[in-house]
């Protein structure tokens, strides 16, 4: 762990101690004092909505806002073909089909794919900032307004990004976020969901509290009441979250520099390879590279032979075609089939979107590393000039 995540997990640590002598472990018994609550407002205030509600996952947190949204049966939401599974699975679990959308050579949902998957059942769409690059949210809502879909923003990976000085979360109706260990701010594993939709926000708060109805505001009467489940968050969770939602802005910093330090070398990379198009450049934190030659694919797997890069064809449940959970389509119960409640069926084959994976099979994405000091990234970005050689096999004591 770098100097920056030592002095963040110093003050997670004296909040961990400071929760645990009160003894109040769960949000709704530590009252006024919640970790919980104090970090809902604190993400209220950085990501710039109106309502946050804390969840105990990223998963957690979309399957709530497709609730919130009363989103179900018969409905199709829209995904990009390269994302974390849970953004698939999601529909599902409430009981709606994912309609896969390819992602464009920004690693992102492809607007004009979006537009061409839209049908009369389309009722959300979930555009997905992969790797801390952020979605082309313009022409997504553009569309997702003319059909009236409701735009839940997957920003588990990129909390904190901007796209034309919003941050993502804040674009779409809806906003998640995940807290999971390989997240920009984590606790193990935590999500958050933010909106400035009022009964968007009233719904999964009531379903993530097993229907809530003694909370303050949630239902004003019988009509509104919905069952829930338990997704909340534990007061430990929050109390090692808020330190480092707090220094988020100087670890996005620390990612830009190290993005420049990158792309300072990249021209003398092995293979020519460029830096995907960003649809907030002034803002980037995240840095893939796509192979254009003739061996592309060679190029990358090559390549990723570095530390710290890895080819996207290669990173297994990310991509569309290794979903195994999805496409057998083995319902939660016979008679709780989302795809007989479908009015057509959808492709989820290994053919379904071919422009993805051919930029997953030649795009590596490099990790910027805000946890190591500076210089060890400028050695590392030299490394990635050429092949490092291997060192050869020593004989073994055997053959000599
Ligand atoms: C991590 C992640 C999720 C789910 O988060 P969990 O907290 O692990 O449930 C969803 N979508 C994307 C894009 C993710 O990267």
């Amino acid at each position: 762990m770098g100097l920056v995540a030592a002095a963040t997990t110093a003050r997670g640590m004296a909040a961990t101690v400071r929760v645990l002598g009160r003894g109040e472990l769960g949000r709704y018994s530590a009252g006024g004092v919640s970790e919980v609550a104090r970090l809902e407002r604190e993400l209220q205030d950085v990501i710039g909505v109106r309502h946050a509600l804390a969840v105990n996952s990223g998963t957690s947190a979309l399957v709530a806002a497709l609730v919130g949204a009363g989103v179900g049966p018969g409905d199709e939401v829209l995904v990009p073909a390269y994302t974390w599974v849970s953004t698939a699975a999601a529909p599902l679990a409430v009981g709606a089909v994912p309609v896969l959308v390819d992602v464009d050579a920004s690693l992102t949902m492809d607007p004009v794919d979006l537009a061409r998957k839209i049908t009369p059942q389309s009722r959300a769409v979930i555009p997905v900032h992969m790797q801390n690059l952020v979605c082309d949210m313009d022409p997504i809502m553009t569309a997702a307004a003319a059909n009236g879909l409701t735009v839940i923003e997957d920003a588990c990976q990129a909390i904190g990004l901007r796209y034309k000085g919003r941050r993502v979360g804040s674009i779409g109706h809806a906003g998640c976020f995940s807290f999971n260990q390989y997240k920009n701010i984590r606790s193990g594993e935590g999500g958050a969901l933010l909106t400035d939709d009022d009964r968007l926000f009233h719904r999964a708060a009531m379903y993530h509290d097993v229907g809530s109805y003694t909370r303050p505001g949630f239902a004003t009467d019988d009509a509104d009441l919905i069952v829930g489940v338990n997704l909340r968050m534990p007061e430990l969770s929050a109390a090692v979250l808020r330190p480092q939602l707090a220094t988020l802005d100087a670890q996005l910093l620390r990612r830009r520099r190290h993005r420049r330090i990158m792309l300072e070398t990249l021209p003398s990379w092995p293979g020519a390879p460029r830096p995907v198009p960003h649809h907030d450049p002034v803002s980037a934190a995240g840095l893939a590279v796509t192979f254009d030659g003739p061996d592309g694919d060679a190029d990358a797997i090559a390549f990723a032979d570095r530390r710290g890069v890895h080819r996207l064809a290669d990173t297994g449940r990310h991509v569309y075609t290794n979903w195994r959970s999805i496409r057998t389509r083995n319902p939660l119960h016979p008679r709780a089939d989302p795809y007989r409640d479908a009015v057509r069926d959808v492709d989820h084959g290994p053919d379904a979107c071919p422009a993805t994976l051919d930029v997953l099979a030649r795009t590596c994405v490099v990790d910027l590393a805000p946890e190591l000091p500076t210089p060890v990234v400028r050695l590392l970005a030299a490394r990635n000039r050429a092949a490092t050689p291997r060192p050869a096999p020593r004989p073994s004591v055997a053959a000599r």
